[in-house]
């Protein structure tokens, strides 16, 4: 099954150029969400190889440090190629580890390549300032310096595209990083540093371990050679880093959980409703943090809207992803499936209805029927918490300022979704949304070029855009005196 991925599947860690196993020999099984066979092993790493990794990557950022801009940019294209070059083989491994359906691993992969392509153009573009000064005999001037070694930590649910933005921009800024991918999707993690390798980025410039997430993480964040630490993850070890950094006092950026509201409008046009409701809910299995997790919709158009998804959801082909024609893959795990499960429980307890689906899958295994919950209310455990998984509890709203307030009513603040065809309306309630994305009249919005990223307790900082380097740069002013001017 993994004859074309086979050199992606790297089963050792990668420090300063070598390809290494964990120091006390042992590993950890990963295995394959849809079938529950092992696909191998990969090395249980700690604190004494976290430090080597921090080790080598400081020696590298010396000289890697220096490196015109336009070099690095040639480097990353390098690496653009090597991911397209290879997209079909990257795809394979991710569906494999990770569940999803060919297409969306696909689909990830090639994301991956165009945040490369995209930090490759950035890289030319990090200009400083010359300030006007107040002295006759004194020049003032603000450089862009890259930070230093970098410290990322990603997750499970985008293995590929989540350390695309870090990797990438840190590149392009000129700094060099130890990764952590997650232990249930490590290959794709590793596979940058394959990629790394074949793209003839110097050795150390990506750094990627496996291993103890506590022991790894303690190490990235308490070592004061690491100068910033990118996680992407849930918000409760989210904040957990954020205490560890503050020894260092480390830059952080944080990349955390969502509760995405999608608002949907009696005089909304159901039909692109539907088809966007069904992106940002089903996709990846519904474990996406930008996954819609309460349909907030108004009173005239509830029941349609609710019979019209209930009636697609059921149409989606639940599958292994490897399969042709999948539409959704497993959940990531056995836990994944009890809460979902425990979700709908309480949900029913309290009044839902389920219009569609509502239990495990027959296909057994971690797979779980597309559900579709009418009648919800905010008593309801989903109502505070992220689902993470293919479930859409419906609420029912009257009036404008009301979807607002509700939409509002949570501690995340990553994606909103609203659909409306009345102008107005459409930019008071962009507006008045506290969300760092929203899309209005669309399902799918992240893109390269605009900056991602949450506000209140969904994380701090942006990955894409042209914001997403700033993190990876120190700004240093510089006062040039005794001109004799
Ligand atoms: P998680 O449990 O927070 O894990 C994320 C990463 O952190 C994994 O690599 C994990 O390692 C590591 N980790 C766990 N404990 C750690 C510790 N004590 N110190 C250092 N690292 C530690 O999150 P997840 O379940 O993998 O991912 C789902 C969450 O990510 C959701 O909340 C989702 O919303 C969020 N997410 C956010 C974005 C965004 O851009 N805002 C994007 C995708 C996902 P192990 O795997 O080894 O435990």
């Amino acid at each position: 099954m993994l004859a074309n991925s086979e050199q992606f599947l790297r089963q050792k860690n990668l420090i300063g150029g070598e390809w290494v196993d964990a120091d006390s020999g042992e590993t950890i099984e990963v295995t394959n969400p849809a079938t529950g066979e092992v696909i191998g092993t990969v090395p249980k790493c700690g604190k004494a190889e976290t430090k080597r990794a921090i080790e080598a990557a400081q020696t590298a950022f010396e000289s890697f440090s220096r490196t015109s801009a336009l070099e690095r940019a040639q480097m990353l294209r390098a690496l653009h190629d090597t991911i397209m070059d290879n997209q079909e083989s990257l795809a394979r491994l991710l569906s494999t580890e990770q569940g999803k359906s060919l297409m969306e691993a696909r689909g990830e992969v090639g994301m991956s390549a165009a945040y490369v392509l995209w930090y490759a153009e950035e890289a030319r573009r990090v200009y400083g300032d010359v300030v006007p000064s107040p002295w006759a005999d004194r020049r003032l001037m603000v450089i862009r310096q890259p930070v230093g070694v970098i410290g990322a930590i990603t997750p499970w649910n985008f293995p590929s595209s989540m350390l695309a933005r870090k990797i990438a921009p840190a590149i392009a800024a000129g700094c060099t990083s130890v990764a952590k991918p997650a232990s249930e999707t490590p290959y794709s993690g590793l596979a940058w540093g394959a990629l790394a390798e074949e793209a003839g980025i110097p050795a150390g410039v990506v750094n990627v371990v496996t291993g103890s997430a506590a022991q790894i993480g303690g190490e990235l964040t308490k070592n004061p050679i690491v100068r910033k630490i990118t996680f992407t993850g849930s918000t409760q070890i989210g904040k957990l880093l954020i205490k560890q950094c503050a020894g260092t006092v480390k830059k952080v950026s944080m990349e955390l959980g969502g509760n995405a509201p999608f608002i949907v409008f009696d005089d909304a046009d159901l039909d692109r409703a539907i088809e966007g409701a069904m992106i940002a809910k089903f996709r990846n299995s519904g474990q996406t943090c930008v996954c819609t997790n309460r349909f907030l919709v108004q009173s005239k158009i509830y029941n349609k809207f609710v019979d019209r998804l209930a009636e697609e959801a059921d149409k989606l082909k639940v599958g292994n992803g490897l399969e042709d024609g999948t539409q959704q893959g497993p959940l990531i795990n056995e836990s994944a499936v009890e809460t979902v499960e425990g979700m709908v429980a309480d949900a029913v307890n309290k009044g839902g209805k389920i219009a569609a689906g509502g239990k495990r899958h027959s296909l057994g295994g971690t797979f779980f029927e597309p559900t579709v919950i009418a009648n919800a209310k905010p008593r309801m455990r989903f109502t505070k918490e992220e689902i993470f998984g293919p479930l859409a509890p419906v609420y029912r709203f009257r009036r404008e300022e009301e979807a607002i307030k509700l939409a509002n009513e949570t501690v995340f603040g990553l994606a909103a979704y609203f659909y409306t065809s009345d102008l107005g309306r459409a930019y008071r309630v962009m507006e008045g949304l506290k969300y760092g994305l929203v899309g209005v009249n669309e399902g799918m919005i992240t893109t390269v070029e605009a900056p991602f990223g949450g506000f209140k307790e969904s994380g701090m900082g942006k990955e894409g855009g042209h914001q997403g380097i700033e993190d990876y740069l120190d700004s240093k002013y510089v006062c040039i005196g005794g001109l004799g001017m």
